[in-house]
């Protein structure tokens, strides 16, 4: 079996471990002002949230109290943005975590680090926002939150985290009793997801697919040794890129940037990254015959090298 790439991938020194350093999640703050400006942004989208949450879980709880109604709808947004925030920062810090296990679980199962390498692409795809037009963290970080905790709890990943959170729960309960500590059961993250910012709604729901089709692939490919853990592990560690979905707004990934290559850092034109993309390029599924048959990855590859002026086909 060839390997595209040399030697046994690394998460450590990757292009991934780059981006999970340089995540935007980074920073968000957790202060008044951004609690304020984030719920300012949600109650934009959606005026009355009180009554909004409501109607989209059927809850019949309905105060008859205008004033008390009022109450609740002007106090909704702070609550939720707290929630959201932590949240948010807490994923940027749990990315840092699972990008580590990739490592340690590449030896003992390698579909599992495929799958983490995966959902952590797509997991940057969503933060990849400019904080001055993310409105504190409302725009896409709420979503990247969801996206991550969605997959990890698809792969049964999300003990450690949830782990961690009760670990500062335990913590607060001693020293700060009032602290609202977020939660991340599944019933807080419906509640959340129901006041993502209403663009965001429909690409979060494609999103949700993706843990499925990253289980096919597994499936397809853990059945022939070496494969995955040599190529296909190796391909998202150094080109992430390709295993973003291409559901989210804003300029899709491109191989060169301001004179760069965005793989590498080297200079344009970067000759082993565009050879690599060919070589993705041209591969197609496994029982599959011809270029009409190519997975997400090589699609991507093609892609990225015909917005870059190459022709990935040519003999
Ligand atoms: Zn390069």
């Amino acid at each position: 079996m060839f390997n595209l790439f040399g030697s046994p991938p690394s998460y450590r020194s990757s292009v991934l471990e780059r981006l999970v350093e340089t995540n935007p999640a980074f920073t968000l703050q957790f202060s008044k002002e951004s609690v304020d400006e984030f719920a300012a942004a949600l109650l934009k989208e959606y005026p009355k949230p009180f009554d909004f949450f409501l109607q989209a879980t059927g809850k019949k709880s309905t105060p008859e109290d205008d004033k008390i109604r009022e109450t609740l709808n002007a106090s909704f947004p702070a609550g939720v943005a707290v929630q959201a925030l932590l949240l948010s920062m807490s994923a940027a810090g749990m990315a840092r975590f699972y990008g580590a296990e990739i490592d340690r679980l590449k030896t003992t199962n390698v579909g599992a680090a495929f799958a983490l390498a995966c959902a952590l692409a797509e997991y940057l795809n969503a933060c990849n926002v400019p904080p001055a037009t993310c409105d504190a963290g409302y725009r896409r970080h709420l979503s990247a939150f969801l996206t991550l905790r969605h997959s990890m709890q698809a792969f049964g990943l999300l003990g450690p985290w949830e782990q961690r959170i009760a670990a500062i729960e335990a913590d607060s309960a001693k020293t700060n009793p009032n602290f609202a500590v977020p939660k991340i059961d599944a019933e807080s993250a419906d509640l959340l997801k129901i006041f993502v910012p209403k663009s965001e709604q429909a690409v979060l729901g494609r999103v949700f697919q993706q843990p499925d089709a990253i289980k096919t692939t597994v499936g397809v490919f853990n059945f022939v040794p070496g494969v995955l853990d040599t190529m296909y592990l190796g391909m998202v560690l150094s080109m992430p890129q390709l295993f973003m979905t291409r559901q989210w707004s804003g300029h899709p990934p491109a191989l060169y940037s301001n004179g760069m290559c965005t793989f590498c850092g080297a200079k344009a034109p970067c000759r082993p990254c565009e050879n690599q993309l060919v070589q993705i390029a041209l591969m197609s599924q496994p029982g599959a015959a011809g270029p009409s048959h190519r997975g997400p990855a090589s699609t991507g590859a093609a892609q990225m090298l015909i917005n870059a002026g190459i022709d990935p086909f040519r003999k």
